[in-house]
This record gives C-alpha cells, sequence and structure tokens, in this order.
C-alpha cells in the first residue's frame, strides 16, 4: 500500500488588493520558522522609450506584497485606466518574481492566487465592458446598419490630457484629410452610458456621408442634412439629454474619478 502524505493546508490567506497613486498592495501573510524574511528588488519599465524606476518589496506582515512606480507620469503613456495599468505591470512583475527562490512560501501562494483571481476576473471584465466601448466593433455595426457600408475611415481613441478642460469638452473629431476619427478617450468611463459613445462614433461617421461646404465663406458642418441623418440613431434623444445634463463631468481627467479599488 502507498504511503499517503497528508499536507497540512496552511490557513487561507486573506486576499485583498488595494490600489493607490502607482502602488499595488497585496494581502498579508505569516512567516514560518525557516523562511526568508523576504526581499526588495528595484527594477527599471521601459515604455515609449522613456526608462521608469519601480520597487517590489515582498515580506511577512501587511502588506505581504507591494509594489511602487516612482514616477506616475509612466500612466500618462496608457490609454488605459491607471488601475487597468498597474494591474497589468503587476501580473508581469508578480510572474517573474514567483520564481525567485529567495522568496518566501507563504508569500508565493499568495502571489499565485492573485494571479489566478486576476485571470478569472479579467476574462469577465473584457466581456462585459471593454467589449462594448469597442470602437471598431461599434463603428461596423452602425456603417452596416446605417450607412450601407459605405463610411471608410479609421476610427481610434484620442489621447487624454491630465488636467481638466477649461473650455468644454470635444466628445470626438473627424478629420477629413485622413479619413480618421478619433473618439476621447474619456468616454470610456462606466457612468458614461453606451449610447453617449455610440452617438460620438455616429456622429463622426456623419461627417463623411454629409459632408462639409462653404456657403457665403463660411463652413457649414452641422447643416440640415447631417442632423437629419444624425437623428436617426436609435437612441439619439436619450444620449442628447444625458450630455445635458452631464457634460460637466467629462471636463475631469479619467484618472480623477478612479477610486481606490479594494476586493
Ligand atoms: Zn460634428
Amino acid at each position: 500500500m502507498a504511503c499517503r502524505m497528508n499536507a497540512l493546508k496552511r490557513p487561507v490567506q486573506t486576499l485583498f488588493k488595494t490600489l493607490s497613486l502607482g502602488t499595488l498592495s497585496l494581502g498579508k501573510y505569516r512567516m514560518d520558522a525557516g523562511e526568508s524574511s523576504g526581499f526588495t528588488r528595484m527594477f527599471t519599465i521601459k515604455k515609449n522609450g522613456m526608462d521608469f524606476v519601480a520597487q517590489i518589496r515582498v515580506r511577512p506582515g501587511n502588506p505581504a506584497v507591494k509594489l511602487e512606480i516612482f514616477n506616475d507620469s509612466y500612466f500618462d503613456e496608457f490609454e488605459q485606466p491607471e488601475a487597468a495599468v498597474l494591474d497589468g505591470l503587476a501580473r508581469k512583475v508578480l510572474a517573474q518574481v514567483s520564481k525567485d527562490n529567495a522568496l518566501p512560501e507563504g508569500a508565493l501562494s499568495l502571489i499565485q492566487e492573485y494571479l489566478e483571481e486576476l485571470d478569472s476576473s479579467e476574462a469577465e471584465v473584457a466581456d462585459e465592458t471593454y467589449a462594448e466601448r469597442d470602437l471598431d466593433a461599434i463603428f461596423a455595426r452602425f456603417n452596416n446598419e446605417y450607412f450601407d457600408n459605405r463610411i471608410q475611415a479609421k476610427i481610434m481613441w484620442g489621447r487624454d490630457v491630465k488636467s481638466r478642460n477649461k473650455s468644454g469638452f470635444r466628445y470626438g473629431s473627424y478629420d477629413e484629410g485622413k479619413k480618421l476619427i478619433r473618439i476621447h478617450p474619456r468616454l470610456k468611463q462606466d457612468f458614461v452610458p453606451l449610447s453617449v459613445l455610440e452617438l460620438t462614433v455616429y456622429h463622426e461617421m456623419c461627417h463623411q456621408f454629409a459632408p462639409s461646404f462653404k456657403k457665403n465663406g463660411t463652413w457649414q458642418s452641422h447643416h440640415p442634412e447631417f442632423k437629419k441623418k444624425e437623428r436617426e440613431y436609435k437612441n439619439f434623444k436619450e444620449a442628447r439629454h444625458w450630455e445635458k445634463h452631464n457634460w460637466h463631468r467629462l471636463l475631469l481627467p479619467s484618472s480623477e474619478h478612479a477610486e481606490a479599488v479594494t476586493a
């Protein structure tokens, strides 16, 4: 008869995560006798040709794992919200760190648990939120539904600025020469109804459908033919109503809406 060994299960780690500006902290664990006391690693992250300095610290206690990026302009290099950038980075760094022999066992299981959770929750988020805010998908759907697939343009998210807008908010733009539609990245935020993002995409597509023209020396962009087409979008009224009452909320950079995440 084979000898079976019962491995004593460790008490379940309290898995929680907090995010604050440039810092990810992970759970806690207590050190078992004989374990090493943890470690600190500095590293640089390269993005758009620049180096950013970061550090990861693993030690018994609370928080057990702390990942810090020392220069928060790092986050300006991305179109995603800071929390998503930090999660992405944490995944890479933690995968690396979990191969390190100096890593205490308690921290290893905490990190593995975190990475597993990240994998499962990410799949859900990708399905529910981001798929809806997929510009190419919205463009393709509208082109088929409203324009007989005749609109030929590229579409992309514009770049966000970190400061508050002073003059107003520009939802999107259409560059006729480049046939390029740009959508303001603040429309990715959850509090913005999908219909508002959709109307923005639709509006810019209308600009190709009903081009601007010059009349008595001035450019007419939102002329009657344009407006007639624009009102065909099925959630036009609902979206316009929201814009009228909420546009001021879009004057703030996305990051200022982000709250610390505790899970
Ligand atoms: Zn316009």
